[in-house]
């Protein structure tokens, strides 16, 4: 017998997967489509349009004429706010069909689809918080630098046509990172979300029609990376692209903008550091360590912290008890309350995952547990057992790549600079944690730490938290006033007091 995820598949409004365009529902030009296969069971869902360059350019040439004729940008703050808090008690209102159709899209255990970090209650927190920034875009007054009879000021006005791309692992957050900035900025949006995550992402989008938002200001198209999304960042009447995914995409969005010097922010990968030192009680700090890597989404998450630097003190220690979190998980149907984590999203990074836990063990690192995959009725999914590798050198592939998988590796560490030199021996700074009861080390080491977000004995992104990579994680921040900044430009206007200014 297997798990099915079909039964909840009737159950859940799903939407035909249709594209967004200038206020109307329709298909794609060319009439292709897209399978999304569960990765739970690798059953066929349903099916979507895939829009083709023809269709975003429909789209960006609504969103276009949306910013430049249309009444969005131009709206008073009153009415923009009161459009935005209909869409906040809709998603309220909705918020359970959204984190059900998340963990249709992505396998996302229920319960971890409806904890507050990734749900629909999260995404309306988010554009609650950003919605309170509508009448406070406000500029400065600036005294002329040279005392001469000038009045300066500054405007923030929007940054006009915003490409939004998101990845599968979050949609329905991202969705909110995105598009509540932009949005309450003034600027219009054509959204992408990942091919293998678009069910929550469309119904929170038929929720904005609902509600009344003028046409072409949102915008949605689906499909693949390489065609809906390039033609996507590529097209000239963008201006701004805002992007959650892999570096490697993120390069290319770099590369591309070039041509419009499109602003551009870059939420990308990471290879986080679980900084653990000798005063902290080992058996709490080993579950959290590999509970990071395993609850939820199998540490598919940009910010789990893949890799435990643990004091040689309480190394054997930490490495004895790290197992005992994998009596705890629960693998099965995504729709029981008993299912602890999540599949791998599809079977080529299925494939990459057990091609890592391979490399690890050629490169000499010690797998204490785990490596394999689980059969039974799980064997049509693609699930991979949680894995703790020990012994792991910094410069080893595992401990350098970002996996996306349940692996957590151990290193051990002499002392806080050696900890503190490895965790910065990475090409990523998305995250960092760091475990102690010290409270001058946390501070003293959150310091010296080259990485957008460090907890301290855990942490949580917030509405109202910048949150970014240093190095190659990104560039940017989104959330808290950052996000203001990056939607918005600053004008700068000049005006002559005295009929012979300088
Ligand atoms: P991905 O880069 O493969 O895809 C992300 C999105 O980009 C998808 O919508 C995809 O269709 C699109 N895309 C792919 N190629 C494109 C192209 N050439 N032009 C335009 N768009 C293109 O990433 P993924 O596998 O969906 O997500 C996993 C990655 O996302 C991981 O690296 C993870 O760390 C990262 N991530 C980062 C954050 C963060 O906030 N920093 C959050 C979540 C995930």
């Amino acid at each position: 017998m297997s798990i099915s995820v079909l039964p909840h598949r009737d159950e859940l409004h799903v939407g035909t997967g249709r594209l967004y365009i200038d206020g109307q529902w329709c298909e794609s030009a060319d009439g292709a489509t897209w399978t999304h296969v569960h990765p739970a069971t690798n059953e066929e869902v349903t099916s979507f349009a895939v829009a083709d360059a023809t269709d975003v350019d429909r789209a960006v040439q609504a969103a276009r004429r949306a910013f430049d004729d249309g009444p969005w940008p131009r709206m008073a703050a009153r009415d923009r706010k009161m459009l935005l808090r209909r869409y906040i008690e809709a998603l309220t209102d909705n918020a359970d069909e959204i984190n059900r159709l998340q963990s249709l899209d992505n396998g996302l255990p229920i319960n971890f689809s409806s904890m507050y970090q990734v749900s629909a209650s999260f995404a309306a927190d988010i554009f609650d918080y950003h919605t309170g920034w509508i009448d406070k875009l406000v500029g400065d007054t600036i005294p002329h630098f040279t005392g001469a009879e000038y009045f300066s000021y500054t405007l923030r006005e929007p940054v006009g046509v915003v490409a939004a791309i998101i990845p599968w692992n979050a949609p329905v957050f991202l969705f909110a990172q995105k598009a509540a900035p932009a949005l309450a900025t003034g600027c219009t949006v054509v959204m992408k979300p990942s091919e293998y995550a678009s069910l929550a992402v469309i119904r929170m989008t038929e929720l904005l029609a609902e509600v009344g938002f003028p046409p072409g200001v949102f915008n949605l198209v689906l499909g693949e990376g390489h065609a809906t999304g390039e033609a996507l960042i590529t097209h000239p009447l963008v201006d701004k692209v805002t992007f959650t995914g892999s570096r490697a995409v993120g390069q290319r969005i770099l590369a591309a903008s070039a041509d419009g010097i499109k602003r551009v922010s870059l939420e990308l990968g990471g290879k986080s550091a679980n900084l653990i030192f000798d005063d902290v009680d080992v058996d709490m700090a080993a579950m959290s360590a590999m509970g990071m890597v395993t609850w939820g989404m199998s540490g598919q998450g940009c910010v789990c912290q893949t890799r435990a630097l643990v004091n040689r003190t309480i190394y054997d220690d930490f490495v004895d008890k790290a197992g005992t979190i994998t009596q705890m998980i629960t693998y099965g149907d995504p729709f029981s309350e008993a299912t602890t984590s999540g599949p791998i999203i599809n079977q080529r990074q299925l494939g990459r995952v057990m091609g890592y836990i391979e490399k690890g063990q050629e490169e000499g690192a010690r797998l204490v547990f785990g490596g394999d995959r689980p059969g039974g009725e799980l064997a049509s999914g693609n699930w991979v057992n949680p894995t703790l590798f020990a012994d792991v050198d910094n410069k080893m592939t595992i401990a350098q790549e970002e996996i996306f998988g349940p692996v957590l590796s151990a290193i051990p560490v002499a002392d806080e600079d050696e900890a503190i030199r490895i965790a910065n021996d990475t090409t990523y700074g998305l995250g960092a944690g760091i475990q102690t009861s010290d409270v001058k080390r946390a501070h003293r080491v959150a310091k010296r730490l080259r990485a957008g977000t460090i907890g301290v004995n855990g942490f949580m992104v917030m509405p109202n938290t910048p949150f970014g990579g240093y190095k190659t994680s990104g560039l940017g921040r989104e959330g808290g006033l950052e996000s203001i900044e990056a939607f918005t430009e600053t004008k700068t206007v000049d005006v002559a007091l005295t009929d012979s200014p300088i």
